[in-house]
C-alpha cells in the first residue's frame, strides 16, 4: 500500500507550488496520476525502467501492452525517437497538443518495458495545462496509460481515480473532469501507409484531410 498524496489543482489557476510536489515525485521515479484532455493517466518517468515498472504494478497491467509517452515540447520528442518522418511532422503541427498518439521508431533512451519490447514507441503531446506543466517541471517525458486498474473503464473524473487508485500510487492530481473523455487515436507511422491501431479523439477523416492514404 502507498500513502497516496492527493493534490487538488485547478487547471485555470495552477498552483505551481503544489504541482512541483508532483514533479518532484516524478523525478524520484514515483507514480503520479495526472489529468489529461482524454482520460486521467497513471504516469511515471518514461526514461526510467524502474519507474515504469511501478505503473504496471499499480494497474495490474500485462507487461506486453505498451505505454504512451507524453511530452511537452519537440526537444523531448527528439530524445524519444530515432527519426521524425515528414508526414509525422505535418500531423503534429495539425493535431498537437491533442488526442493523437504517433507510433515512431524508438530511441535507445526509452526503456524496453515502455514499449513492451517493440522497437517503436507511442508519443503524444497532451492538450491539458496541468499535464504540460507537470512534464515541463519534471524535465522528463512521462509514460502514462489510463489510470484505471486493468480491465476497468478509463477514468474521466478525479472521484473515479481516487476510488480506483488511492493506496496504489504515490500522488494523485485531482482536477476537473476530462474534457474529451475518449482515449487518443493511435496512428502507426512506421506502417506504410500509416495505419490507425486504435480509434479515438481524432477521427479518420480528420487525418485523411492531411494524409489521404491512412487506413484503419
Ligand atoms: P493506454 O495506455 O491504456 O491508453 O493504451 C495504450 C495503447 O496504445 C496500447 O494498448 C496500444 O494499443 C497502443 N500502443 C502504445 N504504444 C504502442 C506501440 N509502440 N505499438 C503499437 N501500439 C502501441
Ligand atoms: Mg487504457
Amino acid at each position: 500500500m502507498n500513502d497516496t498524496l492527493i493534490l487538488h489543482i485547478n487547471e485555470t489557476n495552477i498552483d505551481e507550488t503544489l504541482l512541483s510536489q508532483a514533479a518532484e515525485a516524478i523525478k524520484l521515479n514515483k507514480t503520479v496520476i495526472l489529468p489529461t484532455e482524454t482520460v486521467y493517466g497513471l504516469g511515471a518517468n518514461a526514461l526510467s525502467s524502474e519507474a515504469v515498472d511501478k505503473i504496471f504494478i499499480a494497474k495490474g497491467r500485462p507487461q506486453d501492452n505498451p505505454l504512451i509517452v507524453h511530452i511537452s515540447n519537440m526537444t523531448m520528442l527528439e530524445n524519444c525517437v530515432k527519426t521524425i518522418p515528414e508526414a509525422a511532422l505535418s500531423l503534429m503541427h495539425a493535431f498537437w497538443p491533442g488526442p493523437l498518439t504517433l507510433i515512431l521508431e524508438k530511441s535507445d533512451l526509452i526503456p524496453s518495458n515502455v514499449s513492451a519490447g517493440l522497437n517503436t514507441v507511442g508519443v503524444r503531446m497532451p492538450d491539458h495545462p496541468i499535464a504540460l506543466k507537470l512534464i515541463e517541471l519534471a524535465h522528463t517525458p512521462i509514460a502514462a496509460p489510463s489510470a484505471n486498474r486493468s480491465g476497468r473503464p478509463s477514468p474521466t473524473t478525479a472521484q473515479h481515480v481516487i476510488s480506483d487508485m488511492q493506496g496504489r500510487v504515490d500522488v494523485i492530481i485531482a482536477a476537473d473532469h476530462s474534457r474529451i473523455g475518449l482515449e487518443s487515436t493511435v496512428l502507426d507511422m512506421t506502417h506504410n501507409p500509416p495505419m490507425i491501431l486504435r480509434p479515438g479523439g481524432v477521427t479518420l477523416s480528420q487525418l485523411q484531410m492531411l494524409i489521404p492514404e491512412i487506413t484503419i
